[in-house]
């Protein structure tokens, strides 16, 4: 009679089964700004454990100051493009720079983290049977030709050009996703991001929103990229998290676009900035750069069909609280 192999430990979340512990959870690129909120939210359940990876790129340990030296909490520096061993029940992936000065700085690290990276963390998922969400984004559409973009969309992406890292990198993690997914039975969650704002962002990271706050709390003109009519959808950060847990906690492979679907001219957001924050300041135009979509805004019906998601906070509502953390850390205090 040949020995009979042990059952398999039920997948996935199989260490929390196996050992009745607690839900051990990897947040890669946590110390960034959308992974530190996350890190928040996942944090206050006290059934989980959070370990973060990060290699400080554009992320930061000040970002997770209240965690450090939590008895549920891990921090280690490691870079996703070299392999890692740990034992977790679920990865939210998103270690990749997402603001185009730090995504084009070092364009081949930046396709080298999105695919050797993406690769890596799903191998972890494979050999310990974990669920695996990927932080994909919007950008998977390029200069999008249907507006709005819904996930069945193909998008338009120039694959040589200076986005291309970044945008042609998400797309190859996606397909790894789906690749692993239907090979090996990996567990796979995938959200498309759109543009997302919120305290913690790199107040020098020539995004957007953090380049007209910072502009308007220094008494600087706002620099609108040309032509001005570009459009793009603000998701405020805590909605973004919401989304992506109920993602990770539900049924559906996605991808899942998740996103504020309130649309702007770059003209309009910088009108508002200068009304909420400094009605002093000038609006400048300057030039733009190579292959900026001229328009973004997402169709989120399969999110609040799927995931029973929407986002609650409005664009005039977000502004404020992101400007008085950017007070804070730029030390520019209000007139009375
Ligand atoms: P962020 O730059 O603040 O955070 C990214 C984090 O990943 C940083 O802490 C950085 O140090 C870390 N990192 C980068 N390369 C790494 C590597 N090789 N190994 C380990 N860590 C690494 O950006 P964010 O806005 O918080 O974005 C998080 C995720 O969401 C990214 O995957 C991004 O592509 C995606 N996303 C963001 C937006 C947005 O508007 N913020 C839009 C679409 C998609
Ligand atoms: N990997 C990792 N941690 C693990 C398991 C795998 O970083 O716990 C990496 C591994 O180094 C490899 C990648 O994930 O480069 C893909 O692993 P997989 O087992 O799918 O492929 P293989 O090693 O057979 O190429
Ligand atoms: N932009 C701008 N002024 C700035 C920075 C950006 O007008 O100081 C424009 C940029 O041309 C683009 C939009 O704002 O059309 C969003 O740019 P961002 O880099 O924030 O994000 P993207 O959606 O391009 O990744």
């Amino acid at each position: 009679q040949t020995p009979s192999k042990p059952p398999p430990l039920p997948s996935p979340l199989r260490f929390s089964k196996f050992f009745q512990s607690n839900m051990r959870i990897l947040v890669t690129g946590g110390a960034g700004f959308i992974g530190s909120h996350l890190v928040d939210k996942l944090m206050e359940n006290e059934k989980n454990e959070v370990i973060v990876v990060d290699n400080y790129f554009t992320g930061s340990k000040d970002n997770l100051r209240k965690w450090i030296g939590h008895p549920r909490f891990e921090l280690i520096r490691h870079d996703v493009t070299e392999p890692l061993l740990v034992e977790v029940d679920q990865i939210y992936h998103l270690a990749c720079p997402a603001s185009p000065i730090f995504y084009k700085h070092n364009p081949v690290k930046t396709i080298k983290t999105n695919v050797i990276g993406t690769l890596n963390m799903l191998g972890l998922a494979k050999r310990v049977g974990a669920r695996i969400l990927l932080t994909s984004t919007s950008e998977v559409y390029g200069d999008p030709l249907i507006h709005p973009q819904p996930e069945t969309y193909w998008g338009n992406v120039n694959p040589i050009g200076v986005r291309s890292c970044y945008d042609e990198g998400k797309r190859v993690a996606e397909t790894l996703m789906f690749d692993y997914h239907r090979q090996h039975g990996i567990e796979i969650r995938i959200a498309r991001i759109f543009n997302t704002y919120g305290p913690r962002m790199n107040i020098d990271d020539g995004r957007v929103v953090s380049n007209f706050i910072a502009q308007a709390l220094r008494g600087e003109p706002l620099t609108v990229q040309k032509p001005g009519t570009q459009t793009r959808s603000f998701c405020f950060v805590s909605d973004m998290v919401d989304g992506l847990i109920r993602l990770m906690e539900g049924e559906n492979t996605g991808p899942i676009n998740i996103g504020n679907p309130g649309e702007f001219t770059m003209l309009e957001l910088a009108e508002t900035v200068k009304e909420l924050i400094n009605p002093k300041v000038e609006i400048k135009m300057v030039e733009n750069t190579p292959d900026d979509p001229r328009q973004r805004k997402p169709d989120i019906t399969k999110a609040k069909e799927l995931l029973g998601w929407g986002p609650k906070m409005k664009l005039r509502d977000g502004l404020p609280l992101m400007e008085e953390d950017f007070r804070l850390r730029l030390g520019v205090s209000k007139e009375k």
